[in-house]
């Protein structure tokens, strides 16, 4: 194999060496490229093959015309101007210009002119190339028009959708997740997806980790601004062949995270508007058959004394005339008042079982596993009307971990509003003074404590146990009172099989405790 000498190749004399002039111009002629050659004043003397496939021109009929007779008459004169400024200072210049094929019809050249310069320095004729660039120009403005339609689409979305790539940069967003930067930090996407790795768990972070898509999850993100924000999120992947130049034998994938957020917080505020709502319904139905439950079996228990008391005595008046046989014995008397009393013991006692039949029994407990963190936020939401009413301060302080007990939830959530309704019109009664009402709920190892604490007037030392009996109460009489909210209280406490009192060492106010057991299979751990 012969090697090139070490000297200058370029040079006239080794180049014809190496390469005969007749290769030169079979080179030029066989190009590829629409190649012309003109004079210096752009007349055309010389035109290769490829220049009359794209021209439509002959190569000889072409010879003689001006590079003009290509033009299409809508470059804009500016181009031309550039072009020949550039070409004049003896550089070439590279551009786009419509051109006219001998036919009529256009095309898009992409045409390079370089100037040709003589041993004296002097241009003496230009290289024309070009070749015809319309379907690639049409398949670039397909593209951006495509890029543009889907830019104006993502924009006008009314959810928030953001792409971005595996390092979790934003490549692309849209106004609507532009609304979110600020109370969602900086780049909300990375908030968003580190709370949906949180609350949605590992089955989030598997597909995440795998690249599949993610159907939506609603999350909660706390903001500093606003209240908790609730958001409905999906996110797809997408691959995408990289488009470099080392990747074009080799493909390279890369995947990107598509990202649509809705935000649903508004929603939610209804939902558990509506939620509470039932929930106030069903207390306040509750509410009414334990009232009425109560003052039944108390109605019961207060004519039973009275008419035991009878039959007592009607047992007295029998043994004694039955000792006194001087006195004629009761069937002959007929109508003796002894045998009127059992009558009337006897039709008391049946209308006493007809009362007892009319106590509506306990609608059917379904006791499952209820959280007391919940239980007492769903009653502060429910009396924070009240609460707010009468101006008082609360502090609610939850466990830290759930408080789990077994239960009916419909009674719990009675029992701790009539604690909370109690500690209200306690500090409304109490005249001046701190108007506070504070509930903490704890867990030890082997119950739940709730303290329900207010700065009301209290209960007296003598008064504790029997405040939990039905028909006491220490509010006046006149204000109608039955009496009957901590017997109530005591009664689902120990359906629960947890106790309420009263604590003697708190002074300022009134202190209510209730314990109740863990649920089942629960430890606190
Ligand atoms: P022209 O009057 O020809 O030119 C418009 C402007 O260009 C003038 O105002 C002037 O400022 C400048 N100009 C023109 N000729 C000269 C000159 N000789 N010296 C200095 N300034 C000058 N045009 C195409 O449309 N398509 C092509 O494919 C194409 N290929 C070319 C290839 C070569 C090698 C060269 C040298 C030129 C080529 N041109 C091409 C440019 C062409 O020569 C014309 O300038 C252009 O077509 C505009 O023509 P016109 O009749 O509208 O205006």
């Amino acid at each position: 194999m012969s090697k090139l000498p070490p000297t200058d190749v370029n040079s006239a004399q080794d180049i014809t060496k190496l390469v005969p002039p007749q290769v030169f111009r079979q080179a030029v002629d066989q190009s590829a490229l629409a190649i012309s050659i003109t004079d210096a004043g752009a007349n055309i003397i010389y035109a290769n093959a490829a220049f009359e496939r794209t021209t439509g021109y002959g190569k000889d009929e072409i010879k003689g015309h001006n590079e003009s007779v290509l033009s299409y008459r809508v470059t804009p004169k500016l181009v031309y101007e550039t072009l020949w400024a550039q070409i004049k200072r003896q550089r070439p210049w590279n551009g786009l210009l419509v051109n006219k094929r001998k036919d009529g019809t256009r095309y898009l050249a992409d045409v390079t002119i370089t100037p040709v310069v003589g041993e004296e320095g002097l241009t003496t004729h230009y290289l024309g190339m070009h070749r015809d660039v319309t379907e690639v120009h049409r398949l670039e403005r397909q593209v951006q028009n495509q890029k543009t339609l889907i830019e104006s689409v993502v924009d006008a979305a009314q959810v928030a959708i953001v792409l971005l790539d595996e390092k979790e940069r934003v490549l692309l967003d849209n106004q609507e997740y532009k609304k979110l930067i600020g109370d969602l930090g900086k780049e909300p996407a990375l908030k968003i997806l580190a709370a949906m790795h949180e609350q949605v768990g590992e089955a989030f972070t598997k597909a995440f980790e795998k690249h599949r898509n993610i159907s939506s999850h609603e999350i909660c993100i706390e903001t500093t601004s606003r209240s908790a924000r609730w958001f409905s999120c999906a996110a797809s992947w997408f691959e995408e062949h990289d488009v470099g130049a080392d990747a074009f034998y080799e493909p390279i994938h890369r995947h990107y995270l598509l990202l649509t957020i809705q935000e649903i917080s508004e929603l939610k505020r209804q939902q558990e508007a509506l939620r509470i709502n039932s929930l106030s319904a069903l207390l306040a139905e509750q509410e009414r058959i334990q009232s009425l439950r109560e003052t039944l079996a108390a109605a019961v228990y207060q004519l039973e004394g009275p008419l035991n008391m009878l039959s007592t005595a009607t047992s007295m008046l029998e043994r004694r005339l039955s000792n006194q046989a001087a006195i004629p014995k009761r069937e002959d008397s007929g109508s003796l008042p002894a045998s009127a009393l059992d009558d009337a013991i006897q039709k008391s006692r049946e209308a006493l079982d007809t009362l007892r039949a009319c106590i509506p029994d306990h609608i059917n407990e379904s006791f499952h596993t209820v959280d007391l963190n919940e239980v007492i936020s769903d009653v502060l939401k429910l009396t924070t009307p009240s609460l707010l009413g009468s101006s008082i301060v609360v502090e609610w302080v939850p466990s830290e971990k759930p408080s789990l007990v077994s239960g009916d939830s419909a009674q719990l959530s009675n029992l701790f509003k009539q604690l909370v309704s109690n500690a209200i019109e306690s500090v409304n009664e109490r005249r001046g003074g701190r108007r506070e009402l504070q509930i903490t709920c704890t867990t030890h190892p082997d119950h739940i404590e709730i303290f329900v604490e207010d700065s009301g007037l209290g209960i007296a030392e003598e008064l504790r146990y029997k405040v939990f009996q039905p028909f006491f109460t220490t509010k006046g009489a006149a204000r109608r009172h039955l009496g009957l909210g901590l017997a109530m209280a005591q009664e689902v406490v120990t359906r629960h099989n947890g106790t309420i009192d009263i604590d003697p060492d708190y002074h300022s106010g009134c202190r209510v405790r209730v314990q109740l057991p863990y649920a089942a299979g629960v430890a606190n751990v």
